[in-house]
């Protein structure tokens, strides 16, 4: 699988192939009643995603709504605190309802429209991506279903108001384990039946061609902004660039902008309480080649084969496989994948807070997590930290479990 001599300036010509394969992994498997329906989304990617107007519309909306370009931030405080090697931010909490989420729900809301649809469909885990859909949708004027195991619509009240007062139709998922699992299987069920006027959004670099591209040309004005925010702060590029990892779209936008410079790249996958299957959803580190969810990867089975249980302290890194790109771009040895645990992130979580401002999402934090490590094994030289999230959602948690740590 290695082939080392990848010319990365000519890379993102040529992954996916027409078929949306990074090497052996991406593809297409989908039921054959909608092959006909992703092959008229590819084509509308190719074709209109590309055209002057969409572009433009699609860069006035993120300047206009979204309150982009984000900046890039020095952390002096907090490298100070750790040594001489300097931390630097790219803050997607400060991008429209607090995270990269709705860099492609726009994109893909915009895309849903030219393509004249009236209604978006997802399935939803903690929420946060059924928010950020719904925030397209309503942007758009567009209908929006978003598919929520019950278990979850019960733990996460505060995003279900957010969807529903942005007028979309949350839909309890009632059998199985009532998760994610069984809301991924609702929204495609439905979706086979209303296809012709309804459009599915996934909500990371993953499922079938062309989601994996997509999200990630979508993803990446993170990386773009970022790398011209930090050669005009400093003359030069990191030595590093840093982003957590769950189904990778934050990571994508940022990394990939950087495939052809000499920069160390880095995917932090979340360790939770260990290495024990069931303790963590750190797919490429301990997961193996299979099929889920429409696409070939690298995942995390149980015996049979199947999607294992997986868990992090962050909900939006709890996905038991990743996209494509980063199974590829791993083998190539081109982006480093590492972990980082709870408590690791949890630390992270407090030292940001306190001795910068910013409290970042509990994914996010697993990022800075890394990155503080990774900043005293450097000792010198600079690291770009994708600050993928804010934390405000994460603070009735981290209270009721973490709270004495305030005293
Ligand atoms: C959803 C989410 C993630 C994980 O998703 P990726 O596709 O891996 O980026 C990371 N950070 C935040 C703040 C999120 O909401």
């Amino acid at each position: 699988m290695l082939e080392p001599n990848v010319d990365f300036a000519v890379y993102r010509k040529n992954n996916p192939t027409k078929d949306g394969y990074f090497g052996t992994y991406g593809g297409a498997f989908i039921p054959p009643e909608l092959a006909a329906e992703f092959e008229r989304i590819n084509i509308g990617y190719q074709t209109i995603c590309q055209s002057s107007k969409f572009i433009s519309e699609l860069r006035r909306i993120r300047k206009e709504f979204q309150g982009r370009p984000t900046p890039t931030y020095h952390c002096e405080r907090l490298s100070n605190a750790l040594g001489t090697c300097q931390i630097y931010l790219k803050r997607e909490d400060l991008n429209h309802t607090g995270a990269h989420k709705l860099n492609h729900c726009m994109g893909e809301g915009l895309l849903a429209k030219y393509l004249g649809k009236k209604k978006i469909i997802a399935e939803t885990g903690a929420g946060q991506h059924g928010v950020a859909l719904a925030t397209a949708a309503a942007f758009f004027g567009l209908e929006c279903d978003i598919y929520m195991g019950e278990v979850d619509i019960a733990k996460q009240a505060p995003n279900v108001a957010r969807m529903k007062l942005l007028g979309a139709r949350v839909i309890s998922v009632t059998h199985g384990l009532k998760t994610l699992k069984e809301a991924v299987d609702a929204a495609f069920e439905a979706y086979m039946n209303e296809y012709e006027d309804a459009m599915y959004c996934i909500g990371s670099v993953v499922g079938p061609h062309p989601f994996p591209l997509m999200v990630r040309d979508f993803q990446m004005i993170v990386g773009i902004e970022a790398r011209e925010q930090f050669l005009e702060m400093t003359g030069n590029l990191p030595d590093a660039v840093v982003a957590c990892v769950g189904g990778g779209s934050n990571a994508a936008g940022i990394l990939i902008p950087f495939l052809d410079d000499p920069v160390k790249l880095y995917g932090v996958e979340p360790l939770g309480k260990g290495s024990e299957p069931g303790e963590h959803s750190a797919s490429l580190t301990y997961g193996s080649e299979g099929v889920m969810h429409g696409f070939n990867s690298i995942m995390l089975k149980d015996e049979q084969g199947e999607p294992a249980p997986v868990y992090s302290v962050a909900s939006g890194l709890d996905y038991p496989s990743v996209g494509p790109e980063h199974a590829y771009l791993r083998d190539l040895g081109r982006v480093i994948y590492k972990t980082a645990s709870d408590d690791e992130a949890i630390d992270a979580f407090f030292t940001l807070s306190r001795l910068e401002g910013i409290i970042p999402a509990l994914e996010s934090a697993h990022a800075v997590a890394y990155a503080m490590k990774l900043s005293k094994e450097m000792g010198t030289g600079s690291i770009l930290v994708n600050c993928s999230g804010r934390g405000d959602k994460d603070l009735d948690f981290v209270l009721e479990n973490y709270g004495d740590r305030l005293a």
